[in-house]
Parts: C-alpha cells; sequence; structure tokens
C-alpha cells in the first residue's frame, strides 16, 4: 500500500468513525481496516451494532475472540454443565475444544472447574447477539479506467456472496467519473476530498495538534443496493473458463460476519501504531480531518505502515530524555501515542471501563 492510498484509508476510517450514517439511527459505528476472510480482506469495514448489544460485548474485554473462543462462549451455559454436554458437538476432535476452554478461561471470559475428572463449565455472562449490520468500504484514491475495471469484478464478487450489508468504494472527488462508470451498480461511491491536510505541530505523543485541520468532505455520488446476508450467496472458485463457483450458505455467512465483527472490536483502525515505530524520534502524529495520520519529520511526508520499522534507514530511537517522566515502565512519547491510539479505540468501545482488569 502506497503512502497516499494508506493516509488516504485512515482518513476514511476517521471520517466514517465521526460521520457514518447507520441505518439504524441508534446504532453504534465500529470502525476497522484490513479485515475479511482468507479469501478477500477489505480495507475498511464498519459494523453498526446494537448499543446495548455492544456494552454486553464489553464483559468480554477489549480484544478479539477467535472462531475458536467464540463457539466455546456463545453455548457456554449459565450454570456449571459438563462441556460436553454444553456445546454443540464441534465436528472435529475434542481435545481442540479442551483448549479452547482452557484459553478461554485463562483469558477471563468463561469459567471452567473439574469435577470426578470432568470439566465443567459456566459462562461470565451470555454472549450477546450485538451486530446489525457489516459494511466493507474499498479505498482507492488513485484510479484510472483500468483499474477500475479491475475493481468492478472483485466487487461483482463481494455483491454476489452477499457476505457485507453494503460495499462501497471511497474515492477522490476527482476520480469518480471512471469509478461511477465501470462498478456494479449495487456498490455504492463515496467522494472524499482527502486534501493534504495534517496540520499542528509535533506532538511527541502527547495530545496531538492544538490547531484542528479542516474536516474531511465526503459526498455520496452513488448509493449501493442493500445486499442480502441472510440468503444464500454465490462464491466464485475458479476464475477460467469457465468460471466455476459454489454457494454459501447463510449459516456460513452468519459465522464469517460474527468472526469479522469480532476481528473489528478488537482491532478497530488504529491498531497501525502496533507495527510502525512510534518510539522513532521522528515519528509524528499529526491531526487530519476528524482523525489523526502518522507523520514522518525523516522523510518530512506521511510515511507508510511498510516503511516505518526498524529496518527503516533513517530510525533514529527516541533519546532517553525523552522518557524521563515515567521512564521506563510507561515509556516516552512512542509508548505515549500507543496510548493514545488505544485509548480512543476503548471510547467507542462502551462498557470496557468496567472491567478492572483491562489494562491494553
Ligand atoms: S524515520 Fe523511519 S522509522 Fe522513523 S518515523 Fe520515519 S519512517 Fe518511521
Amino acid at each position: 500500500m502506497g503512502g497516499a492510498e494508506f493516509g488516504f484509508e485512515l482518513r476514511v476510517c476517521a471520517w466514517a468513525e465521526r460521520h457514518w450514517t447507520p441505518a439504524d439511527p441508534d446504532s453504534r459505528v465500529l470502525v476497522a481496516r484490513q479485515l475479511g476472510t482468507q479469501r478477500r480482506r477489505w480495507d475498511t469495514v464498519l459494523v453498526e451494532a446494537d448499543p446495548a448489544g455492544l456494552r454486553a460485548r464489553a464483559a468480554f474485554g477489549p480484544d478479539e475472540l477467535d472462531a475458536d473462543l467464540l463457539d466455546v462462549v456463545r453455548y457456554a451455559p449459565a450454570d456449571w454443565t459438563y462441556y460436553r454436554d454444553a456445546l454443540p458437538d464441534p465436528g472435529y476432535p475434542w481435545r481442540y475444544v479442551r483448549e479452547a476452554i482452557h484459553r478461554a478461561s485463562a483469558r477471563g471470559v468463561l469459567e471452567e472447574r473439574k469435577r470426578s475428572n470432568r470439566i465443567e463449565i459456566r459462562r461470565i455472562a451470555p454472549y450477546p447477539d450485538w451486530v446489525r449490520r457489516v459494511v466493507a468500504i474499498e479505498n482507492k484514491p488513485d484510479l484510472d479506467a483500468s483499474a477500475a475495471r479491475a475493481l468492478a469484478n472483485q466487487l461483482e464478487r463481494d455483491v454476489a456472496l452477499g457476505l457485507a450489508d453494503e460495499v462501497w468504494v471511497a474515492t477522490r472527488a476527482d476520480r469518480t467519473r471512471a469509478l461511477v462508470t465501470e462498478m456494479p451498480s449495487a456498490a455504492g461511491v463515496l467522494t472524499v476530498e482527502a486534501t493534504d491536510d495534517a496540520g499542528g505541530g509535533r506532538t511527541d505523543g502527547r495530545l496531538p495538534g492544538a490547531t484542528r485541520a479542516p474536516a474531511i468532505d465526503a459526498d455520496v455520488a452513488w448509493h449501493p443496493r442493500a445486499l442480502d446476508p441472510d440468503a444464500s450467496g454465490v462464491r466464485v472458485t475458479d476464475h477460467g473458463d469457465p468460471t466455476t463457483f459454489e454457494y454459501v450458505a447463510p449459516a456460513e455467512k452468519r459465522e464469517t460476519r460474527a468472526r469479522i465483527a469480532e476481528r473489528a472490536y478488537g482491532r478497530g483502525w488504529r491498531a497501525y501504531a502496533d507495527t510502525m515505530r512510534p518510539d522513532c524520534r521522528a515519528f509524528d502524529l499529526r491531526r487530519a480531518g476528524d482523525g489523526h495520520v502518522p507523520y514522518c519529520h525523516a522523510k518530512d511526508r506521511e510515511q507508510t505502515a511498510a516503511e516505518c520499522s526498524g529496518s527503516c534507514a533513517e530510525f533514529a530511537p527516541e533519546p532517553p530524555g525523552w522518557r524521563q517522566r515515567g521512564w521506563p515502565i510507561e515509556g516516552g512519547p512512542g509508548s505515549a501515542v500507543k496510548r493514545l491510539l488505544a485509548e480512543r479505540r476503548r471510547r467507542h468501545r462502551p462498557g470496557l471501563g468496567d472491567r478492572s482488569a483491562d489494562t491494553k
């Protein structure tokens, strides 16, 4: 992903977090990036969540529940029960289920005990039905007509599968014509006025940027058609001649959506700081529209997540002098940046503060 695309994607995420209008007005909107399935990864994913369900989900902590944990947690009973009586037959050896139970217990999202050499389980809380809708957005700031055609093929497959409730393309306003004419009519087109609007001074991980850059301007150039995640979908399995495909049952789609939603809950869209080097003295966060984007003072531009690593030729660790307060336990500006982004993520996951064990 190029620098322009990375920065554009972060701006779209920030805009969506603040301005997205969910289908149900009371839905809460979670935003994540680079999520999907083994076969398909979307740039931006929005989960429109039932507000009470989202708060109830917080009982299971800030981290995502993977597929195995989800299978255990969802079926865990209110009272102590032998695990094989409580959980549906997994269709694979029970020892894998036992491993998941031990992991869930260690995470504090399930209780387990041993009675007469049998493992019994009990839930800590009912796992809520918190996901209302899933919206997928492809971010393509710089598309010409031929690249748009390739993207159109991809979106046609998304529409046929119907895993998301809506699929969209976000692009720069001046690219709209190529997109609208090439995209399948079921896909929406969002035009984003993504100027190079990073502003504010060096943050050094403290509350960034005293000055706020103008908000990103986004408009709907084409409304999408609502897809039906509860209906069977069609997945292309071979693009040869003839093209082969398979049907995907609604139950499989429901499972996949639940896993995507869990990943969105755990990761959000600010996790880029976990793989970049905010502990480099050149690293900065700058305001851009409704959010922040990483900025590199050594390169004098926004850097990509890939180039901002320990192997970067210009990487220079932040000096100990920057770390005096709280160092080394709480770290310097680099750690402060991570804490700041984690705090912003937490704000959109109500109820997490009720769990004293959550320290992330
Ligand atoms: S110099 Fe390299 S490691 Fe340091 S902030 Fe810039 S891109 Fe990241």
